[in-house]
């Protein structure tokens, strides 16, 4: 065998994989379709400004042992992300906390918004929540589901909020104080110079075969080493044979603008339905920078088809159902199968790094 691992993707879950797999002297490969490394994370510099290619990229996490991680590649900052919403002009504070009552509602205490928010969640009379339109009015009530969740869900994941899990909505948190930080995790921030610098850092010393889809020679690749560790789409592997799942994709437009700051903020959602696109990035205030110009991207949301890249996973039933029947699939192989695509599931960051570095104990 020439390699004992081949890794199939070099996003964040190949990358700490490989890393941690050569650091233990087992010789790697990864092979990366794209013309770069780093998957989804990938930044790319735009005279002087990290561009996040695909979209906002923040790291938070409670874990000290992850944070050290991923702070002993690369210098993190100390951004917090405070996005706005801008509903039919007026902008709002996100996550939901006084801030956004104050503006919704001109409510001042605590008590004041808690009592608006209980009038408003009688509706469901305190029924379990059971998708996320429920789940949205039992936190924070109709006219906050009305004018900043139920627009931009709908956009973001094309299906009716009643059709999609409670889950997705309980990832923003709802506080009872004046504080705008979108995470309540205790570590949080962006790699000073981007995330490829990070990824780069990772693959010192790890063989890296780029533009080169495993799946189109994957019994050559399976000669090759004693184990894959396979990060790509678990129904693309098999060949889509049980169906397809189903996932989100998105468009980005990024533009150049000879402005030194054109929104005054990382990130601002536009909460309508109307507005084709979910949110606008600035790229400079994630890493801040001093340059004459500015580069902004727009988000559009999209059902993903053949030719698109997959971005999230839809955890509905359907679809998780066809997702553990591709695990069963799964189990018979000699594969692992790593990450948001191949675990079908809504990973953040850390999370993925957590999930490699169990792997690797557990391998190792
Ligand atoms: P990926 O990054 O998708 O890597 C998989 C790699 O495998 C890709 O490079 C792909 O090209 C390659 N590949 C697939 N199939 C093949 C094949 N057949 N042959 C060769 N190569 C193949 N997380 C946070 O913590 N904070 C955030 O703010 C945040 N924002 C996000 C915003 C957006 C728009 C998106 C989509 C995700 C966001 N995430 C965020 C989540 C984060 O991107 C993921 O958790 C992480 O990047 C997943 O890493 P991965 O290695 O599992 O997958
Ligand atoms: N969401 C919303 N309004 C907002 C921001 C988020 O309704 O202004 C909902 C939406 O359903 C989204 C979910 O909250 O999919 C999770 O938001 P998050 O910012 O975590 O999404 P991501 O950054 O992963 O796309």
């Amino acid at each position: 065998m020439k390699y004992d691992y081949i890794i199939v993707g070099s996003g964040l879950f190949g990358s700490v994989t490989a890393h941690e797999l050569t650091n233990k002297g087992k010789k790697v490969l990864i092979i990366e379709k794209r013309s770069h490394i780093g998957g989804n994370i990938y930044t790319e510099d735009n005279n002087g400004i990290q561009v996040h290619k695909y979209g906002a990229h923040i790291f938070h996490t409670n874990d000290k042992v992850i944070w050290d991680y991923v702070n002993s590649f690369v210098e993190f900052n100390r951004f917090t992300n405070s996005p706005l919403a801008n509903y039919k002009g007026q902008l709002f504070n996100l996550p939901f906390n006084m801030n956004t009552f104050y503006q919704l509602w001109g409510t001042k205490t605590p008590e004041e918004a808690y009592k608006k928010i209980q009038e408003q969640t009688k509706e469901l009379n305190k029924k379990e929540p059971s998708n996320l339109e429920e789940q949205a009015i039992t936190l924070v009530g109709r006219d906050i589901y009305e004018k900043l969740i139920k627009g931009y869900t709908e956009k973001q994941w094309g299906r009716d909020c009643k059709e999609l899990p409670a889950f997705i909505i309980r990832r923003l948190p709802v506080r009872y104080t004046y504080d705008n930080n979108y995470f309540s995790d205790k570590y949080q921030g962006v790699p000073i110079g981007g995330y490829t610098k990070m990824i780069e850092k990772m693959l010192e010393g790890v063989e890296v075969k780029l533009n080169t889809d495993f799946l189109e020679n994957r019994e050559m690749y399976q000669a090759m080493a004693d184990k894959i560790i396979y990060t790509g789409p678990i129904d693309e592997y098999f060949n889509k044979s049980l169906g397809k799942l189903e996932y989100r994709s998105l468009e980005f437009k990024t533009k150049t603008i000879k402005t030194s700051n054109y929104q005054g903020n990382a990130v601002i959602n536009f909460t309508e339905r109307d507005v084709p696109y979910t949110r606008i990035i600035e790229h400079k205030h994630f890493d801040p920078v001093d340059t004459a110009h500015t580069v902004i991207t727009e988000e559009y949301p999209s059902e993903w088809k053949e030719g698109d890249e997959p971005y999230y996973p839809v955890n509905d039933d359907k679809n998780m159902e066809l997702f553990k029947r591709y695990r069963e699939l799964a189990k018979a192989e000699n594969i692992i199968f790593g990450g948001r695509l191949a675990e079908y599931k809504y990973y953040d960051m850390h999370q993925v790094i957590r999930s490699a570095l169990n792997l690797i104990s557990k391998e190792l």
